[in-house]
């Protein structure tokens, strides 16, 4: 609803902000009763994955994108009020920077290069949206079969954003913090990931799973080395990086459950639960007969049966 006011108004201020906290509330998971810092900044979350956010559109600059569409449409009437106001008081630098008229009286926009082409929203949006350094990881975390809420905190561990008791220490000095899962000092997602005894063990065993041998023992290093690789929508590129996805998940979700509910499950059991869940997640994929999904199968316990993968004997579910 609000794409289609954004598209015939310049919104005002209150209401982008208005609608820009109900999105925070949301990513973070904030309410009127849990209220919070975000964890990356919202300017960054709506940049693009290749640049390393979440591909989000930031509403205030889809909103000029919008109005410079409506403005190209009426800029051959050029007496129109609407037309004079939107371009002399609201959008004055945008319109000059985005869109002109040839020679011959047709509407173009103007590249950030400086090439003159066919307007198109599509071209304009990603001339005025905000730019940062392209990231050679994004591949590693977001992916079509990827799990959104897995690939969630694997991003902000990549950031380093996770609320880790090194970063808690800071705030309380005169607290003692001690990592939930070994005991042995406070948590930081350099241990967490993975040089706590507990989660290395899971790591470590996931890690025969894999056919990808070499992979370091630190999830910056894991995620770096997997980046160099393009994902090409096979069947090892998909395992890799579920794997390292759900471990990163399913390790900060028994830190939080320990912490905060008080419950606890052993690292075995941490195990099997994300065993369980990558397996179920190949079930779910269409695959090819080939080689590469065979061996998979095989590894993981499953069958290879009319491009699909099924749990087979001895699967753990
Ligand atoms: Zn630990």
């Amino acid at each position: 609803m609000h794409i289609y006011w954004a598209s015939v108004y310049k919104l005002p201020q209150s209401t982008i902000a208005e609608i820009d906290k109900i999105l925070k509330r949301f990513l973070w998971g904030h309410s009127d009763n849990v209220k919070g810092k975000a964890k990356v900044a919202w300017k960054y979350v709506c940049t693009p994955e290749d640049q390393g956010s979440l591909g989000l559109k930031s509403l205030q600059e889809w909103n000029e994108v919008l109005l410079i569409k409506q403005l190209w449409k009426l800029i051959e009437k050029k007496n129109s009020l609407w037309f004079n106001w939107v371009n002399l008081v609201k959008l004055k630098d945008k319109v000059k920077n985005h869109v002109y008229e040839s020679d011959d009286g047709v509407v173009k926009s103007v590249t950030n290069s400086g090439k003159k082409v066919p307007y198109k929203t599509s071209q304009v949006w990603e001339d005025m949206r905000s730019v940062h350094q392209l990231v050679h990881w994004h591949q590693v975390i977001w992916f079509p079969q990827a799990n959104p809420k897995h690939a969630f905190i694997l991003w902000l561990i990549k950031l380093d954003r996770l609320t880790t008791q090194d970063k808690l220490a800071k705030w309380y000095p005169n607290l003692t913090f001690k990592c939930e899962l070994c005991g042995n000092c406070e948590d930081s997602v350099k241990h967490l990931f993975f040089e706590c005894n507990f989660s290395r063990m899971v790591w470590t065993e996931l890690k025969k799973n894999l056919l990808f041998k070499g992979l370091p023992g630190d999830i910056q290093g894991i995620i770096n080395t997997l980046a160099r690789y393009p994902f090409r929508n096979q069947i090892w590129d998909v395992i890799n990086r579920i794997t390292v996805a759900a471990v990163a998940y399913h390790v900060w979700q028994e830190r939080n459950n320990r912490i905060f509910k008080g419950k606890r499950r052993n690292a075995n059991e941490v195990l099997m639960i994300v065993e369980d869940g990558i397996r179920m997640k190949l079930a779910s994929l269409m695959v090819k007969n080939s080689l590469q999904v065979k061996r998979a199968a095989e590894i993981w316990g499953m069958q290879v049966e009319m491009g699909r993968l099924k749990l087979g004997i001895g699967a753990s579910i």
